[in-house]
């Protein structure tokens, strides 16, 4: 395994990482003061830094080996390999290509935001369902719980984790266009950009009544979601952040 050493750290070498990938890298890895592009094999660049050989290793299976259990509020979250003697409830999750391991801030705000809302028989929307990590915690909660994904790819993933836990939670291909309400509840781990957006649309998923969880926004963007959800009369319950990430919950009513 070839890797392209260079000082700094991912803020600062942003800049790089667009054409680092251009030259074939495969990954990027953040070390304590300096950042390890992976290549298949060397290539020319015009970058301060240097080269290191590392002997072959089985890259997935070293993840797997490294990955830990997660707790976010009642729940814990398992690979399928992880033993756990504790009293939380497991959520289970195969590491995969689908986001939603529990170990990003951004679901780990959202799963226990979700868990202090969430009451049996509520129906819950999560909106971008990656690994179905919220859909099925919700379902665990006992809730009516449906995820949906623009991403194809992620459905057969999310369907297959919520039969490792045991829950009957629905997944289907899609986004707001294609479900149709009243929701009770809606989780949405997007991006501020796209909360903006669908700002008006959120309005259109709830009742009489409902709770709006907004995860994925980073700090320095979070006016813009403000300014939108206020516009549809959003009112706002309670706001947390986790280093850069916040997580906004609105009363719809
Ligand atoms: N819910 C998981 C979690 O909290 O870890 C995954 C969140 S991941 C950050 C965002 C997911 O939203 C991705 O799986 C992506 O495919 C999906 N997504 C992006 N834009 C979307 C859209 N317009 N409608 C539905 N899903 C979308």
């Amino acid at each position: 395994m070839h890797v392209f050493r260079l000082r700094g750290d991912f803020q600062t070498l942003d800049l790089y990482s667009a054409f680092l990938f251009e030259q074939g890298a495969r990954g990027l890895e953040e070390k304590p003061g300096e950042v390890w592009a992976y290549f298949p094999e060397r290539v020319e660049l015009p970058l301060p830094g240097e080269w290191l050989e590392l002997p072959d290793t089985d890259w997935l299976e070293a993840y797997k080996r490294d990955l830990k259990p997660v707790r976010a509020g009642p729940f814990v979250v398992l690979a399928p390999w992880h033993e756990w003697e504790g009293q939380e409830k497991r959520i289970v999750i195969e590491p995969g290509m689908a986001f939603g391991t529990g170990h990003h801030e951004t679901t780990r705000m959202a799963l226990e935001t979700l868990a202090q809302r969430t009451e049996p028989g509520m129906r819950v929307l999560d909106l971008g369902t990656g690994s179905g990590i919220l859909a099925i915690g919700a379902a665990l909660l006992g809730a009516e719980a449906l995820g949906i994904d623009i991403d194809p790819t992620v459905i057969p993933q999310a369907v297959e984790n919520a039969r490792y836990n045991q829950v009957e939670a629905s997944f289907k291909q899609g986004s707001l266009d294609d479900i149709e309400g009243p929701f009770d509840l809606v989780v949405a781990n997007l991006f501020a950009e796209l909360h903006a957006y669908f700002a008006q649309k959120y309005r259109e998923l709830f009742g009489v009544c409902g709770t709006l969880i907004l995860s994925g926004i980073l700090a320095e963007r979070e006016p813009i979601v403000r300014s939108a959800l206020e516009a549809n009369r959003f009112e706002l319950l309670s706001r947390r952040q986790e280093g850069e990430w916040v997580c906004l919950t609105y009363a719809a009513c």
